[in-house]
């Protein structure tokens, strides 16, 4: 059994490295890291595909290519503080949880957060703290971020979250409409931010004080 996923999680970092991840760190992070641990029973056979997944409640965990690509893009050091908004399986979290020395995670939905939690700790991943509420207004005990990735669809970019980065930090949110958005790359400054467009995407809404409302959000 563990052999088979160790193949399979085996084929997936190739296929990271066919579509251009050439981070070292990275694809040794994806590799440490058992991604059928954060899924639910009903899609653990597909956990190695480069695929977006239901995870329950309406939520998807995201395709490894593109946590990859935003790993790859944030440039991230092993001293960093990390904030990611949107736990959802917890499998990123641990990814970054290799990458870095603390990671700040929070997720609006606690049953997504109690099982990312518990599938950490079975991993015995200990430099991660979860949050349960509304991570638009961020998690500012433990700011300033040296990097924040924002893993729902956002209608503009969070205000408090970049207030919550250190001069020079970086974040990756994606901006635009419920159904589809682009992904941008923010950097802090001095007195204010730079953004730039990265590609094309689609993620479930960011549904908060600073993203979209929860009637917004669940209208179909
Ligand atoms: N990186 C996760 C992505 C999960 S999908 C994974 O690969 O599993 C996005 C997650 O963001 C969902 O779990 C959703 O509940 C959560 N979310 C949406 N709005 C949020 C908010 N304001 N604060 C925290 N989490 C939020």
């Amino acid at each position: 059994m563990i052999g088979r996923f160790a193949a399979q999680r085996r084929g997936l970092i190739e296929l990271l490295q066919d579509q251009g991840i050439r981070d070292l760190a990275i694809l040794r992070a994806f590799d440490l890291v058992p991604r059928h641990e954060f899924l639910p029973e009903a899609v653990r056979h597909r956990a190695y595909e480069d695929a977006a997944l239901p995870i329950g409640l309406a939520q998807t965990a995201s395709q490894p290519s593109l946590q990859a690509l935003y790993m790859e893009l944030l440039r991230l050091q092993p001293h960093e503080r990390v904030l990611e908004v949107g736990t959802g399986s917890g499998f990123q979290t641990a990814v970054l949880a290799q990458l870095v020395r603390n990671v700040h995670s929070v997720e609006r939905l606690r049953p997504l957060a109690i099982r990312a939690r518990e599938a950490l700790d079975r991993l015995q991943i200990s430099n991660v703290a979860i949050l349960v509420g509304d991570g638009t207004i961020g998690w500012s005990r433990y700011a300033p971020y040296d990097a924040i990735l924002v893993t729902a669809g956002s209608p503009t970019i969070p205000e408090p979250l970049v207030r919550q980065l250190r001069i020079g930090g970086r974040m990756i949110v994606p901006v635009g409409t419920m159904d589809s958005q682009k992904l941008m790359m923010v950097v802090r400054t001095n007195e204010s931010y730079e953004a730039d467009e990265v590609l094309a995407c689609s993620f479930v809404p960011l549904l908060g004080r600073f993203g979209w409302t929860e009637r917004e959000g669940s209208a179909d």
